[in-house]
């Protein structure tokens, strides 16, 4: 029997129990969001389970992403937000894919593509309410307003959503978030006097679906808390429970002698005569060169600090002078659930002044995902 050198093990389970977590603090259908390869623990299989476990739809940034989910079979509404011209607008109305639009120029692609191939497009409205990032721009929003209740009215696009996305969501009392919510609910006003009124409006992410029910409105949008990680770490973790766990096993054990230095440019040298043990797992996949003497793992009961540099494959850690009765093939945990006293990728961000986003999200295509606790249909039913 073989085992990876590295694993990335995604359970299914805690997903489908963060995904009640949230509808209970929200009381709103949920577009699960599985952008970016679902953070990092794979958009086909967590797309899945997040349906299985009750998800109406599903959200990612690019076209691209939502045509691999469509290959992989998935049927569910699935929303794409963030196009640059010469997107596959065509390909996106030919397989439902729901197109959130923010600009004119967008919309005039959606129209054509609907037009050339006669099936109409269901699109969303993403409103620019004060991120300033994507959506329609305040100065841009009365003219488009008026264009897509003219295609709308039409009959070649319906709009279906009106969204926007909050800039201090992880704030949940700075005013600025109320202020959004104010924004929308005037856009989808303008629509629906325009005779475009949509059937979903949303905004809420993770943060704002567990602070701010009144934020709710159709539908939450939660990334990182379905994946287990508290989006507001001062109110706790909610009862979240973290669906990936970064694995790998020892590849070599060895003896170094006091004063030897441990990995390249020798930042680490032996105090004493030790044991080390190197361990599959490097910058390449996902371990941040900048943890470089600031990681800690567990191997069983016991936690170990890596040691001189991190390498593009590969980390060194300390085992101590009675080599801590690690042997080669032992499974060595880089962060999981933080149970048993292990670290947890919010430790590693926390220590190089990132967020957790970033951590799981960066974890490399060499890893191997492995998944266990998928839910069953069944199990929604009984939610
Ligand atoms: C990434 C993203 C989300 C999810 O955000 P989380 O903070 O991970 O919950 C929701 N909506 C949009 C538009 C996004 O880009």
């Amino acid at each position: 029997m073989t085992s990876p050198a590295l694993t990335a093990t995604v359970d299914l389970g805690a997903i489908a129990h963060n995904l009640d977590v949230l509808r209970d603090a929200s009381d709103a259908a949920v577009m699960a969001v599985v952008k970016a390869d679902a953070y990092g623990h794979g958009a086909v299989p967590v797309a899945r389970a997040a349906l299985a476990a009750g998800a109406a739809e599903l959200g990612v940034a690019h076209i691209t992403e939502a045509l691999a989910l469509r290959a992989a079979g998935i049927d569910a509404p699935i929303t794409a937000w963030l196009h640059t011209p010469g997107a596959d607008f065509g390909a996106a109305v030919a397989q439902n894919i729901e197109v959130a639009l923010s600009s004119s120029a967008q919309l005039d692609a959606v129209v054509a593509a609907a037009r050339r191939s006669g099936v109409q497009a269901s699109v969303t409205v993403k409103v620019d309410t004060g991120l300033n990032r994507s959506g329609v721009a305040v100065d841009e929003w009365d003219d488009f307003a008026e264009k897509i209740a003219k295609v709308h009215a039409e009959g070649v696009v319906v709009l279906r959503g009106v969204m926007c996305h909050l800039a201090r969501g992880d704030e949940p009392d700075h005013p600025l978030n109320s202020e959004q919510a104010a924004r929308l609910d005037a856009a989808v006003a303008d629509l629906t006097r325009l005779g475009a009124a949509p059937e979903v409006v949303h905004m809420a992410n993770s943060p704002a679906a567990l602070t701010r029910p009144d934020l709710a409105r159709d539908m939450i949008r939660p990334g990182i808390a379905m994946y287990g990680r508290t989006p507001v770490p001062e109110r706790g973790d909610f009862g979240l429970v973290p669906a990936m766990t970064l694995s790998a096993r020892v590849a070599l054990v060895k003896n170094v002698a006091a004063g030897q230095g441990v990995s390249y440019s020798q930042t680490w040298i032996a105090p004493r005569d030790t044991v080390v043990a190197v361990v599959p797992a490097g910058y390449a996949d996902g371990v941040p060169r900048l943890l470089s003497g600031r990681l800690r793992v567990r191997i069983g009961e016991r936690l170990f600090d890596s040691i001189g540099r991190i390498c593009m494959d590969q980390l060194v850690i300390d085992l101590g002078p009675d080599g801590g009765g690690v042997s080669e093939g032992d499974e060595v945990e880089l962060f999981g659930t933080g149970r048993h006293g292990g670290p947890t990728a919010k430790d590693w961000a926390d220590a190089i002044g990132t967020i957790d986003y970033e951590i799981v999200s960066q974890i490399g295509n060499r890893v191997v995902r492995q998944y266990v606790n998928a839910p069953t249909p069944d199990d929604a039913a009984g939610r």
